[in-house]
């Protein structure tokens, strides 16, 4: 059968602004191109992304634009969220000048792909899924736009008079496309296309019913993917606790990381963390990375219970962990610590998590 024809004017786009965030755009961009998407792959970075990183980005994006930091500086509210870093998420407006292409995605770079969604360009400006915290809002993590100069600027001003009411882009989006609560159920998109990790969670039963039909994966709060640690004698993750962030998810990242992206990362080029995680040398051979089952099949598969990344067993090591949290506070629900471990993360560049 012959390849699907490519789409030259569509693109599914993302931003790095660190080295670190630049892992997550990688890890994003593989898991793309394994579900044989047809639109193009962009990253912008900023000036704070190094070269060797530039590079290797370069061998999985069709395209690197380079573009200003933009920072809202508005740290009361930020503060209100405890996440002073988000400011730098005024960066994706960038997006809108992408005007080569007539439509684009725009993903987080800490969301992954878990089966093609090229139908989101079906999808008109503005889409995106809602946020589970607060489903009148969208989250700002998944959306389909049309690049445009003016909207660039209209946003810019936006941003200048009104604002944003939680300080990152999220609370700015919210309130410049504020029909999309109320009228035009086309620009809800489902849920699958941006599951955050609360649902974990907040609707265990659902996530047992509907888990098959995940698509998007987003790994949100302040501890990603990329801070967890990892065993390199087992080749399993060590979930830090009190995340919300799936195991069976996170591992799924990490084989990702391992196969594709870690082995073409060179130390001698890197430093901090993405340094660190270059020097990573696994003493067992890496898990595979999940194939790309069709969507039929996987559903098939969910229905008699033969589930391949959502098994019973995780489910029920999310169960226990909710048991024990419920039973004893959260302390209690730590993973038992793995002898071997070889933990990539200094416990001083986590962040804490948020409450
Ligand atoms: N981002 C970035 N550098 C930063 C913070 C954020 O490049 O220091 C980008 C990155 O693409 C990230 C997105 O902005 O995925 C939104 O931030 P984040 O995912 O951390 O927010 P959350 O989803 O946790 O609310
Ligand atoms: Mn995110």
């Amino acid at each position: 059968m012959a390849p699907p024809q490519q789409v030259e004017d569509e693109a599914f786009v993302t931003l790095a602004t660190s080295d670190t965030y630049a892992l997550g755009s990688l890890v994003w961009g593989q898991s793309l191109r394994r579900v044989g998407t047809t639109r193009k792959l962009v990253v912008m970075i900023t000036p704070g992304v190094s070269h060797g990183i530039r590079q290797q980005l370069g061998s999985v994006f069709d395209l690197l634009e380079v573009v200003d930091v933009l920072d809202s500086r508005d740290t009361i509210n930020l503060g209100l969220l405890e996440r002073p870093d988000l400011g730098v998420t005024f960066t994706k407006f960038h997006v809108w000048r992408l005007t080569q292409f007539k439509k684009c995605v725009f993903m987080d770079s800490d969301t992954m792909v878990l089966q093609n969604i090229d139908e989101l360009f079906e999808r008109e400006e503005f889409s995106a899924a809602p946020d589970p915290g607060w489903p009148d809002c969208f989250n700002s993590g998944v959306f389909v736009l049309q690049p445009s100069l003016q909207t660039y600027q209209n946003l810019l001003a936006f941003a200048m008079t009104v604002g944003s009411f939680d300080g990152g882009d999220q609370g700015l989006l919210n309130l410049y496309f504020k029909d999309w609560a109320y009228t035009d159920i086309q620009k809800h998109l489902p849920f699958i296309y941006n599951v955050v990790s609360q649902a974990f969670y907040s609707y265990l039963p659902a996530l047992k019913q509907f888990g098959a039909n995940i698509k998007v994966v987003h790994f949100i709060g302040p501890v990603k993917p990329w801070m967890h640690k990892y065993n390199t004698a087992t080749g399993e993750v060590i979930p830090e606790p009190g995340t919300g962030h799936h195991g069976t998810f996170l591992q799924q990242w990490w084989n990702i990381f391992m196969e594709l992206v870690q082995p073409k990362m060179d130390p001698t080029y890197l430093s901090g963390l993405a340094g660190e995680l270059a020097s990573l040398k696994l003493d067992a051979s890496p898990q595979q990375p999940m194939e790309a089952v069709p969507e039929h099949e996987r559903r098939e598969r969910w229905e008699r219970g033969q589930v391949d990344y959502l098994g019973e067993d995780s489910f029920q090591k999310i169960q226990e962990r909710i048991d024990s949290t419920l039973q004893s506070g959260p302390a209690q629900a730590q993973p038992k610590p793995v002898d071997k471990s070889k933990g990539a993360v200094p416990k001083a560049s986590r962040k804490h998590v948020r409450k």
